[in-house]
């Protein structure tokens, strides 16, 4: 069985990952942060997804010496000129567990909204996921994107997903993202066009090792 590390403790990410590389490659194993030997998880200094995504998998290789997945994401909103981005986890700037983040940033967002015209609401969530390879001459890397355009609502609706779901349209959809089941969720979000992406890229990259 090939092994491949996903730089992640949440666990629908870990079984996203894990049910879209099983349709590419039989008898993979996705391993998540609960599943190695604990390290040192880097600051997300960068400026970009990108950045972030690829300095949570250098360090995963560093780490576990494992082929090795990480992604970064966030909502951009047109109309605060592409923020949160790389902030959006930590945009109110509160601390304490995910809910109450979540809760804080989703305020601060409908704050910082309210004098915004419907047409001019426009968001994207956007995600983009590194693959690191170890290999004799050095970790080869490659990059993957998704972008779930749509539109900021003006009250939170739904209870599924997380952070700014409660308060997303997908363009195309009346409900918000944490309206919609996982599974329909999946198909048309950042992370799963990302995940969707790589994944072919990983099955060649673990079935060449045997
Ligand atoms: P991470 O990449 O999982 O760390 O997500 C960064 C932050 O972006 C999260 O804490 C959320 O605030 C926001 N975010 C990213 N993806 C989503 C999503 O699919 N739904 C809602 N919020 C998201």
């Amino acid at each position: 069985m090939t092994r491949v590390f996903l730089a992640s403790r949440n666990t629908g990410k870990l079984a996203e990952m894990r049910r879209i590389l099983a349709e590419h490659l039989p008898d993979v194993e996705v391993l998540g942060l609960d599943d190695v030997a604990p390290y040192d998880e880097p600051a997300e200094t960068e400026p970009t997804f990108e950045g972030n995504a690829r300095i949570k998998a250098l360090a995963a290789v560093a780490a576990t010496g494992l082929p090795s997945v990480a992604d970064d994401s966030g909502i951009c909103v047109d109309a605060l000129n592409g923020m949160p981005g790389v902030l959006s986890a930590r945009w109110a700037g509160v601390s304490g567990d995910r809910e109450t983040k979540d809760r804080a940033n989703n305020e601060l967002l409908l704050a910082q909204l309210a004098d915004v015209p419907d047409e001019r609401r426009t968001a994207q969530f956007r995600c983009a996921v590194v693959l690191a390879l170890p290999g004799a001459d050095g970790v080869v890397e490659h990059v993957a994107e998704g972008v779930m355009p749509g539109r900021v609502i003006r009250e939170v609706r739904g209870s599924g997903g997380f952070g700014y779901d409660v308060l997303f349209c997908a363009d195309g959809h009346d409900r918000t993202t944490a309206e919609l089941p996982a599974d329909e969720k999946d198909a048309i979000s950042h992370r799963g066009q990302a995940l969707r992406r790589i994944a072919p890229v990983v099955a060649q990259a673990l079935a060449g090792r045997g």
